[in-house]
């Protein structure tokens, strides 16, 4: 359904704000569960078919309300089973959404920003630049439209068993849109989803990780990719604002909040930039003892950017490295190639507009 700014769309709003909208209705805190269940798992898109909804209160919701999913335009399916959708965020500009299928779960990896403002100088979305926060629908769309066209797992379930905030933009950035979307996304009326199926990854927004981790905590992935606070201000310019010690204090205390949580580290694997071994041993040092994983990412190139990838000898000797230092650490595999679909080729093809900004970025990494 197309959006309509003048109905209030019910698909991002969490319980109780929907009992409320219902309480305003004249109706029963009960009717928010019901529509719940009717949107998220049964895949209304209107509210004809209610059939558990009196036809009365059923008109009166199509007059004042609607139920729309971000608009497609356009589904990509890869050989390895990976599915890419681009949804349209309005004003020719678009957000991305891929489904990664394997055999034990469903990974859906989604966007909370068009765009992001954060700059990282190998991420494909930095270089576009901030368009405009998701609202909470367009966040949880991604999931509901997933759950909608993939068909469900072997056992019966949806889809869609683990999301990541690992697409296009950053989730804390986009707290107030964030918190509600989580909230649905663990509902049992909803995606049943739990906290430790559902990843939001982020470059290090401190005070924002300090409010997550009371809000709704969920499983914490950050990215770091760099040992050192003189690298890593190259390469993410938010650690300028909090640097390394300041954001794995945080990381600890979030993750002291629950029992047996870890923290993952996001480390992208670039070419003579992060790569040595006296990286290794630095990151290793840094997160030795300490309830963390690191998760090495093969950097995928886009165009414009000059970064390259580090040889798939170094990421071994690297991850090798790391593991006698005694931290755990893995490899992402890379999926969906052939569609363009991996962590920072987000932002599809690269206009002009973008080739410029990158033009300035690698001269700020160079002069600094
Ligand atoms: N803004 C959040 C989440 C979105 S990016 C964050 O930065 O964590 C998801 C992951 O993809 C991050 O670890 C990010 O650093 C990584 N990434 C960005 N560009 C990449 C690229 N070109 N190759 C590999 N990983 C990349
Ligand atoms: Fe933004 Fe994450 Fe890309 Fe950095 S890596 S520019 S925070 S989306």
């Amino acid at each position: 359904m197309q959006a309509d700014a003048s109905k209030q769309n019910l698909l991002g709003l969490p319980q109780p704000v929907l009992e409320t909208f219902f309480a305003d209705l004249g109706e029963k805190p009960f009717r928010a569960r019901q529509l719940m269940q009717w949107i998220h798992q049964r895949g209304a898109d209107g509210f004809d078919g209610m059939t558990d909804i009196s036809k009365g209160l059923r008109e009166r919701l199509d007059e004042v309300a609607n139920i729309a999913l971000p608009q497609v335009v356009s589904e990509k399916r890869s050989s390895d089973g990976t599915v890419k959708w681009l949804f349209s965020a309005g004003g020719g500009q678009a957000i991305e959404t891929v489904f990664i299928p394997e055999p034990a779960r469903g990974t859906l990896c989604i966007s909370s920003q068009v765009g992001c403002a954060l700059n990282c100088a190998f991420c494909a979305t930095g270089a576009q630049g901030f368009n405009r926060n998701l609202t909470t629908d367009e966040i949880v769309g991604q999931v509901c439209h997933a759950n909608r066209v993939l068909p469900p797992r072997a056992s019966g379930d949806p889809a869609v068993s683990n999301v990541v905030f690992m697409g296009m933009g950053e989730p804390l950035a986009n707290y107030r849109s964030l918190i509600p979307a989580l909230e649905i996304l663990i509902s049992d009326y909803a995606y049943g989803l739990s906290r430790r199926r559902i990843t939001v990854s982020t470059s290090g927004i401190v005070p924002q990780i300090n409010r997550l981790g009371d809000d709704c905590n969920v499983s914490l992935a950050v990215s770091l990719h760099a040992p050192n606070d003189e690298l890593r201000c190259r390469i993410v310019p938010i650690n300028r604002m909090h640097p390394i010690a300041e954001l794995l204090q945080a990381c600890w205390s979030y993750a002291a909040k629950r029992a047996n949580r870890y923290v993952t580290f996001e480390y992208v694997m670039l070419k003579g930039v992060n790569d040595s071994l006296q990286h290794a041993t630095q990151l290793a040092n840094l997160l030795a003892n300490k309830p963390a994983k690191i998760n090495l990412i093969p950097f995928n190139p886009f165009a414009g950017s000059d970064f390259e990838c580090s040889a798939a000898s170094t990421i071994e000797q690297f991850q090798r490295r790391i593991r006698e230092l005694g931290v755990i650490a893995t490899t992402r595999k890379t999926r969906g190639d052939d569609i363009d679909a991996a962590c920072g080729q987000l932002a599809g093809k690269v206009s002009d507009r973008i080739r410029v900004r990158l033009g300035d970025r690698k001269r700020r990494v160079a002069a600094s």
